[in-house]
């Protein structure tokens, strides 16, 4: 069985090699492929390019051939026969022959013959027919017996055959004098220079693309690997290893790079930090509303216990634990309204996008409720605020918040019974403080307040019925709508609470 099961391991393992592997696979055989078809369409042009313009070449001087032949034989006005066209052809061979005399004139020279040059030429074979198709004259390379069927006076002819191209020009003669046709003159032309020359392009262009193919796979197979398959790799280690242990500290290591991989590192090792701190907060929050919830649950189920033991006879224990019981219960209904309101704060920008709420207003309302409830209190609100001074908040919220700082401030003030309120602005900003006078906080807390039922002192603040929820709350609201909450406090001195927010221009209210 564990040998299955390793066996199957392994066998996972290779199928997910094969697939982490098949980027680079896909990504070579893209750049192969692209390469073959350049380099194809690429060689196909310059070869065509090329062989165009040396077949145009062999068709020129070709055609040349023909025209330097053709222009001694239509001097003779008879029919074409070994006879005439011979003395014709080198009019300075016959003149040996005939024993004349021969002068020591360029053009009179054997060697200077245009047409005996071309004779001497092995590619080109030059044949000459009679009108009954028979051959009367042949430099004899590539001859055929019979003079094939040609219909046109003039007829080029480009064919292929197992050498390579080969250049067939037929061209009918007419005497000069007479007009009448008298023979047929073949040139053929085996091209045997241009086909040497292409083949060895065609050989070059296969042997340069093939190995210009293999350096450009190997190349982009290293490229590929440094530059994207490693850093991916690398990525796909982590999430393996983070999805073995959600709790593993693992870390992308720094790419050093400034492109979308790097940014890609960056923030999957931002989105593991959010991840893992969303979870240890979860945990946390949990962790903490049943610790929460099991002192008043335990001290409610000890005084119905009490209760059904002595009490209902007992009419000062039936009294007491009765008290007792509700007080509990009280407090599990705030813990559990704080806990709503903090899950709603998560949720502002859905629910609340547009409200816009005149904070001078509010502040006013709010400072004059609170003087109400703790008249023993002297609340000051100093109020530097142009009138109408927008936020861009919903009014409870805003209320909300001023109602948990305040409340803070009065639960945790000493002898001196004080709370002062400010609001001012800048061009940018509303500013609300809110300061006392009270037992303020220590440095190394000063941060964590803001945590879900963190209290400095958590027997005392039971006392003065604080979950630890109140900041968590207003830091969610103030944040929800793009504001900054924060603290400054010196221990027995008092503490100083600060909320920012951008302020609305007199566009967007308007909007
Ligand atoms: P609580 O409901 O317990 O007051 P808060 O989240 O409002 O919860 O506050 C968290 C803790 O921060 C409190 O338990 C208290 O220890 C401390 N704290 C908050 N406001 C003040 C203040 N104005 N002065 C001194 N300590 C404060």
């Amino acid at each position: 069985m564990k040998t299955m099961n390793i066996a199957t391991k392994s066998n996972k393992n290779a199928k997910e090699e094969t697939k982490r592997s098949s980027l680079a696979f896909k990504w070579v055989s893209v750049v192969a492929a692209t390469i073959t078809v350049s380099f194809v369409i690429f060689s196909i042009a310059i070869y065509s390019l090329i062989r165009q313009q040396l077949i145009q070449n062999d068709q020129g001087n070709t055609e040349e051939i023909v025209t330097t032949f053709q222009r001694r034989l239509v001097e003779i006005p008879d029919k074409l026969e070994i006879s005439n066209v011979v003395p014709q052809l080198s009019p300075n061979t016959n003149r040996i022959l005939n024993n004349a005399p021969v002068s020591n004139k360029r053009e009179n020279n054997v060697f200077n013959d245009d047409v005996l040059a071309t004779l001497a030429n092995r590619d080109t074979t030059i044949i000459i027919y009679n009108l009954d198709g028979e051959i009367i004259f042949s430099n004899g390379n590539n001859v055929t017996d019979r003079m094939p069927d040609i219909k046109d006076n003039h007829v080029r002819q480009l064919g292929h055959t197992s050498s390579g191209l080969h250049l067939n020009i037929y061209q009918k003669i007419y005497s000069d004098r007479t007009h009448k046709l008298t023979g047929y003159l073949i040139v053929d032309n085996s091209m045997t220079q241009t086909n040497k020359i292409l083949h060895t392009i065609r050989l070059w262009m296969i042997g340069l693309s093939l190995l210009a193919i293999i350096i450009f796979i190997i190349l982009s197979y290293l490229v590929v690997n440094i530059v994207v398959v490693k850093p991916i790799k690398k990525m796909s280690k982590i999430s393996h290893e983070i999805n073995e242990d959600p709790n593993s500290q693992e870390r992308i290591s720094n790419l050093n790079r400034n492109d979308e991989l790097g940014e890609l590192a960056n923030s999957f090792n931002q989105m593991l930090d959010r991840m893992q701190a969303y979870i240890q907060q979860q945990k946390q929050f949990v962790g903490d509303v049943s610790h929460e919830l099991r002192t008043p649950v335990a001290v409610i189920q000890g005084h119905m216990n009490l209760l059904q033991r002595w009490g209902k006879d007992d009419p000062e224990v039936l009294n007491e634990s009765i008290n007792s019981s509700l007080q509990e219960a009280n407090r599990m209904k705030h813990l559990i309204q704080e806990m709503l309101d903090l899950t709603r704060a998560e949720q502002i920008d859905i629910q609340f996008p547009n409200e816009v709420t005149d904070v001078n207003e509010v502040l006013q309302r709010t400072v004059n409720n609170m003087k109400m409830i703790h008249p023993d209190f002297r609340i000051s609100y100093d109020d530097d605020l142009k009138p109408h001074s927008f936020i861009k908040m919903y009014r409870n919220h805003l209320e909300q918040v001023l109602i948990i700082l305040m409340d803070n401030a009065i639960k945790y003030s000493q002898d001196r019974k004080e709370v002062l309120v400010d609001a001012s602005s800048d061009q940018n900003s509303i500013i609300i403080t809110v300061q006392d006078f009270g037992e303020g906080i220590a440095l190394e807390e000063q941060k964590k307040i803001f945590n879900r039922f963190y209290r400095v002192d958590k027997a005392r603040t039971r006392e003065k019925g604080g979950n630890g929820l109140g900041l968590s709350i207003a830091q969610k609201l103030v944040e929800s709508y793009h504001g900054k909450i924060s603290v400054t406090s010196q221990l027995g001195s008092g503490s100083k609470f600060k909320i920012e927010f951008p302020i609305l221009k007199e566009k967007q209210k308007s909007s």
